[in-house]
């Protein structure tokens, strides 16, 4: 006998007819001899419109009226399993976060999970019954409902998976698991048997938006081995675990893109010390992540610093900036949104030369022109103008053999 855990995110439980999917696919797990743990999310949009109606009422609601609010929509899914699963005359019991033991710190709509007390699960699960968590909430030491940020369930499904000390862990999503590119850019983009906790941690931030970030993390510092995969069909997903030497023989195991950043460029500015120490100060003062930094050689005392932020922080951060350009002695500053990130991640990077040669070739060759360039141990990121991203990242995919069978 095994225990498992599956989650099933927004998609898989979106509505009747599916609740009553997951409940037959949980029914099939049990039936085999397993004890399984179900973690679901709310119906898909729903919790965005919870938000919305949240914000119909107060530009900036309560943060704990917010999370009051939030947990209803996987409150209401937990229920209507448990309720699918009965028809199917399996038991089952729906637990909240709090009920489930899922203990946070007292943070308000993005606390981290501090620790987990089992014992209700366990005993639910000794009594013979599938046991059905609410995703994406927990209870704080002073009773409070708290939620686990955007995406949350990843990480409530990892953390039980964790706790529970579970087998296996299977996160059921609406796509068939991890690809080498989104499918829809790079048609031939190839779905990967496994990938190790870092490269799924920058894919995962670098808009590949398969689940929750602080969840990989999570997994990783407790080494919890999870699958990816679809709740649509039994194809096997992948298998996200620990780095494994093999791994280091694939030099780029994915290509990603990344729509959601700006471009801010600061010309004319003061090639003197404290310059860009000024500027990162107040960026940093508004809160604002800054990615990539290119700053290129002074000439007659001025020089331009050039740089990418979220793009819905774009204004915060060019007033920001404008507001300290005077202090500086002058400058210009200017936004530029019809940018892309191209991205190639692989562990493999660390033993393998010549990553950037193929990448930019392939760039070059399809009349990419970069922009910026970032790299990191295990990835190498390049901005280019959004009109040519779709066809630099196929050109890119296409360079590292990616579509070819590994
Ligand atoms: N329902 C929450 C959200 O939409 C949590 C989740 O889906 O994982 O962010
Ligand atoms: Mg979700």
């Amino acid at each position: 006998m095994a225990r498992i855990v599956q989650k099933f995110g927004g998609t898989s439980v979106g509505d009747i007819e599916r609740i009553k999917r997951v409940a037959k696919r949980v029914a099939e797990t049990r039936a085999a001899g397993n004890e399984v743990i179900v973690v679901v999310s709310a119906r898909s949009g729903v919790t965005n419109e919870l938000i919305a109606r949240a914000k119909s009422i107060n530009a900036s609601p309560d943060e704990r009226e917010m999370d009051m609010l939030l947990t209803v929509g996987e409150q209401e899914t937990i229920a209507l399993t448990a309720m699918a699963l009965h028809a199917l005359g399996v038991p089952a019991v729906s637990l909240t976060g709090a009920q489930a033991g899922i203990l946070t710190e007292s943070l308000h709509t993005r606390a981290r999970i501090l620790s987990i007390d089992s014992s209700k699960v366990e005993e639910k699960l000794a009594q013979g019954n599938v046991v059905i968590v609410a995703g994406f909430q927990g209870i704080d030491q002073r009773g409070q409902i708290t939620t686990l940020g955007r995406g949350g369930s990843d990480l409530s499904a990892v953390a039980l998976a964790a706790s529970s000390k579970a087998d296996l862990c299977q996160i059921f999503t609406d796509v068939d698991g991890v690809y080498t590119a989104d499918p829809r850019i790079v048609p031939n983009a190839r779905k990967l048997d496994e990938i190790s906790y870092d490269e799924m941690l920058e894919l995962a931030s670098l808009g590949t938006k398969v689940m929750q970030a602080r969840s990989v993390e999570f997994a990783k510092k407790f080494g919890v081995v999870f699958e990816v995969r679809s709740s649509f069909n039994n194809n096997p997903g992948t298998i996200v675990k620990e780095e494994v030497k093999s791994m280091e023989d694939v030099v780029v195991r994915g290509v990603a893109v990344d729509r959601n950043q700006s471009k801010v460029v600061i010309t004319h500015i003061a090639d003197r010390p404290g310059t860009a120490a000024r500027i990162f100060q107040v960026l940093g003062e508004a809160g604002i992540n800054v990615d990539m930094i290119v700053q290129n050689v002074g000439r007659g005392g001025v020089a331009n610093l050039t740089f990418t932020v979220p793009r819905d922080a774009a204004d915060q951060a060019e007033k920001a900036v404008r507001a300290v350009l005077d202090e500086l002695g002058g400058g210009e500053i200017s936004l530029v949104d019809s940018i892309a990130k191209i991205s190639v991640v692989g562990v493999g990077m660390r033993s393998h030369s010549g990553v950037a040669a193929t990448m930019f070739g392939a760039l070059s060759e399809v009349g990419a022109n970069i922009q910026l360039i970032s790299t990191s141990e295990i990835k190498i990121s390049v901005v280019v103008d959004e009109d040519t991203a779709d066809e630099a990242a196929r050109a890119v995919h296409q360079a590292f053999k990616l579509d070819a069978e590994a």
